[in-house]
């Protein structure tokens, strides 16, 4: 039923995983391998019923995780009867959740994000991946903060959560200082994100020429940075956040060298702490192996 690969954030590890969609709708962005072998496809609403007949045996059912990359692409009617189904076929459903690409939210109005609310779609995953608008250029997803902003607000005026990302080490040492600063700044602009994370940027041998490609056009040398060099990135990231309401914080991740969790900001000074230790001693990262890279 399901077609490989299969992706889904680390906190949908326990869930249901319901297909919609193949691929992502913008398979553009210069890192991400994810979906470069699939074009994308919204299934048939019928096939979708049918799947979610053969998966209703589940019958504890409490979570849905809607892939692929952005299964809001689709026409907002269209996921309101599968959000209903959903409702009809899991009586104990707690939770829909689904990533979310920064045109999604733009391109929905608040009144269809509303009424994707009041039928399920309680979490949405965005990936800011970075706050800097000119390395957004450089990685081929040229969206300008405040209309990254414009659109998490709409989700959090329709009373959904958001669990967001950002990437260490995505502008390299180069435009390390812009990338933290400005990501933190947006972060702090929102209204509020609720799950904040950072990952490490690894590409892909595949998407590699691609990445570079687009940072040597622009003058730009790309220096990969550390471990070390993303957790100093790390610190500062966690040291300019200062949300207008509390985020619970985690970097659990496969790629992340150390995981850490925490409410910002409440619990700052212990994060900030944990990463000064790790950063005099090594033992405490887990081992790039263990981290697919
Ligand atoms: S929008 Fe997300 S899933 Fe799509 S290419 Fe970009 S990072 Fe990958």
């Amino acid at each position: 039923m399901y077609h490989e690969p299969l992706y889904r954030p680390p906190a949908e590890a326990n869930s249901l995983i319901l297909q919609i969609t193949l691929g992502c709708s913008y398979n553009k962005c210069s890192f991400c391998s994810m979906y470069e072998t699939k074009e994308f496809k919204i299934k048939d609403i019928k096939k979708v019923y049918k799947e979610i007949d053969t998966l209703s045996i589940y019958q504890d059912t409490r979570r849905v995780f809607l892939a692929d990359g952005d299964a809001l692409s689709c026409d907002t009617l269209f996921l309101v009867e599968v959000l209903k189904y959903l409702k009809k076929s899991f009586p104990k459903l707690q939770r829909v959740a689904s990533y979310a690409s920064p045109y999604n939210l733009l391109e929905k109005t608040q009144e269809e994000l509303n009424l994707l609310r009041v039928h399920g779609l309680s979490l949405v995953y965005y990936g800011i991946e970075s706050g800097n608008h000119e390395l957004l250029k450089y990685i081929n997803k040229p969206m300008k903060p405040s209309r990254m902003i414009e659109g998490l607000n709409k989700a959090t005026k329709a009373n959904m959560k958001i669990s967001a990302t950002v990437i260490l080490g995505l502008g390299g040492k180069n435009l390390s200082k812009q990338h933290i600063e400005d990501s933190a700044k947006l972060v702090n602009e929102c209204e509020h994100i609720n799950y904040l994370s950072t990952l490490q940027l690894g590409v892909s041998h595949t998407k590699e020429d691609t990445f570079f490609k687009r940072f040597e056009d622009k003058n730009q040398d790309f220096v990969f940075c550390s471990d070390k060099d993303m957790l100093e990135e790390q610190k500062r990231f966690i040291s300019l956040i200062n949300p207008k309401k509390p985020i619970i914080f985690r970097s659990n991740h496969a790629s992340n060298a150390l995981p850490l969790k925490g409410t910002l900001s409440k619990d700052r000074d212990e994060l900030l702490e944990v990463l000064d230790e790790a950063m005099e001693d090594n033992s405490m990262l887990r081992p790039k192996f263990l981290r697919g890279f």
